[in-house]
């Protein structure tokens, strides 16, 4: 009897593991070969209302995302989100951690547009407004096409052997692309630092700011990495988002879909041949010239229905309506429509999950909107110095010492008063009355003082009201550690 424990010779192994149907496309990667290895995407330029509209979007997400953390209001950026400092702008306004709910009603809020847009639209994010697509294919790909060629001429001198111009054109490419990517590293380094921090580490000794140019060289290596050639990648292999779509779609999702009703059965066109006589021998309007795939820039065939490397940026529709125009028939053989559209002819419907998710999406909008209102104009913490009791001074009275921490989320700055709330004692900020700069934080220590006789055995809860200008702006509690009676 075979030993099933026993390591298979490496001949099985390897058909085992290729036993696959490659005329599946479910069974394999348009983007591996039979081998493994991985099959280099060359594709066509798009033309078309579509490509021109994306380019035009484009141009308007790239302005404003490069221009975003320079971009001030109120003295603030535009967007930041300084990890560092932990220190957040959002449209110019400041948020802390202590926001902590804000950020996470925003988050879920965020969370739960994605799954309305996308059980209604589809993927059109990805292909229209994902940073990592419009990089990619309005930028990076289009300084392809300006010095190498199109896809053609990209495969031809991809085969060539080195020469002077392919030398020329190869560095002038990575040169380019390599520039490129540092701009965009910089960038996101403004939005994680700041622009005037950046700025900073740009003008001064190189020496004084090694962790930042460290992180100016890793970002530049990554964007270099992902846009020359790591590409379609990001969106098939490392995209959470791209993972999930297929739980949020149904039949009644408009995504970028080919008519197969209409199109089938796909075949080349013949000379002479009219749309009638086409109709008649059974044929349908597809001529099979592969011109959605070749301008494909995840290298599927949009023809097979639905997939998860489809990111909906509609070249293929542009493919598709220049051959239907060239041949006389009408555009929209590949096109937005929900499956239900193509089967039915329905237009977009509203499911009950959709309006499942506009409810929680609407609920979650009202209550961002009301702790954005809400949200107090200072945040206080007081907490215990660790390590310490209590003292007992000569008069007899029993002090604590405790840490502040005050967060000023108002433009101006704040001069604040702490009293005690609920007790008789004296409370003291060390270093006089706090004043706290406009949307900064302050950290300070607080001394309180308790007559014995006011004091409960042990802990003592302890309320300290936060006031400016007489008008009480936060309160805290804490404990207030006394001797055991
Ligand atoms: S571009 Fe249109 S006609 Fe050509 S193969 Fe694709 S679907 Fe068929
Ligand atoms: S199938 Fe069409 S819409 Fe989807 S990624 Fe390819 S070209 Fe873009």
């Amino acid at each position: 009897m075979a030993n099933e424990d026993q390591p298979k010779p490496a001949s099985e192994e390897r058909d085992s593991v290729q036993n696959v149907n490659w005329n599946d496309f479910r069974d394999h990667l348009s983007t591996a070969d039979k081998e493994g290895h991985r099959v280099w995407l060359y594709p066509r330029k798009p033309r078309g209302r579509y490509y021109l509209a994306r380019l035009w979007v484009s141009f308007g997400l790239i302005a404003v995302m490069f221009a975003g953390p320079f971009i001030h209001i109120n003295g603030n950026p535009l967007l930041m989100i300084n990890l560092p400092e932990r220190r957040f702008s959002i449209l110019g306004v400041i948020f802390w951690p202590q926001d902590n709910l804000i950020f996470a009603f925003g988050f879920l809020l965020f969370l739960t547009g994605i799954a309305v847009f996308t059980a209604a639209f589809g993927r059109l994010w990805c292909g229209w407004t994902c940073p990592q697509t419009v990089m990619m294919e309005m930028v990076f790909r289009r300084i392809e096409y300006w010095i190498e060629g199109d896809a053609p001429a990209q495969r031809a001198l991809d085969r060539a052997p080195w020469s002077a111009r392919k030398i020329f054109q190869k560095l002038a490419k990575h040169g380019l692309f390599l520039g490129l990517s540092f701009v965009i590293g910089n960038t996101l380094l403004a939005y994680i630092i700041g622009s005037d921090a950046l700025l900073k580490i740009i003008r001064d000794n190189p020496a004084s700011h090694l962790t930042g140019l460290t992180f100016m060289g890793l970002f530049t290596l990554l964007f270099y990495g992902i846009f020359a050639r790591f590409r379609e990648q990001a969106c098939t292999f490392i995209c959470p988002y791209g993972r999930f779509q297929s739980t949020l779609l149904d039949e009644n999702t408009i995504v970028v879909a080919y008519d197969y009703k209409r199109g089938e059965k796909r075949g080349p066109l013949r000379r002479s041949q009219t749309a009638a006589e086409r109709k008649t021998s059974g044929a349908g309007d597809c001529v099979d010239c592969h011109q959605c795939v070749a301008v494909c820039p995840t290298g599927i065939d949009i023809r097979n229905g639905t997939q998860m490397e489809c990111v909906n940026c509609t070249a293929c529709i542009d493919a598709c309506d220049n051959v239907m125009t060239k041949i006389g028939r009408p555009r929209g053989l590949i096109r937005f429509a929900s499956l239900n559209g193509i089967e039915k002819g329905e237009r977009l419907r509203v499911t009950p999950r959709l309006i499942g998710y506009c409810t929680v999406l609407l609920l979650l909008g009202l209550g961002l909107v009301t702790l954005l209102l809400t949200r107090s104009d200072v945040d206080t913490a007081l907490l215990r110095a660790p390590g310490g009791l209590f003292q007992t001074s000569p008069d007899g009275r029993i002090s604590n010492l405790y840490l502040l921490k005050l967060t000023n989320k108002t433009h101006h700055d704040m001069p604040v008063e702490l009293k005690l709330e609920n007790i008789d004692g004296t409370l003291s900020v060390f270093g006089g009355q706090a004043v706290v700069p406009g949307e900064q934080q302050i950290e300070s220590s607080v001394l309180v003082e308790i007559a014995p006789d006011q004091l409960a055995s042990g802990n003592t809860p302890l309320v300290v009201g936060v006031y400016s200008g007489g008008k009480r702006l936060d309160t805290v509690k804490t404990i207030f550690i006394g001797p055991r009676r």
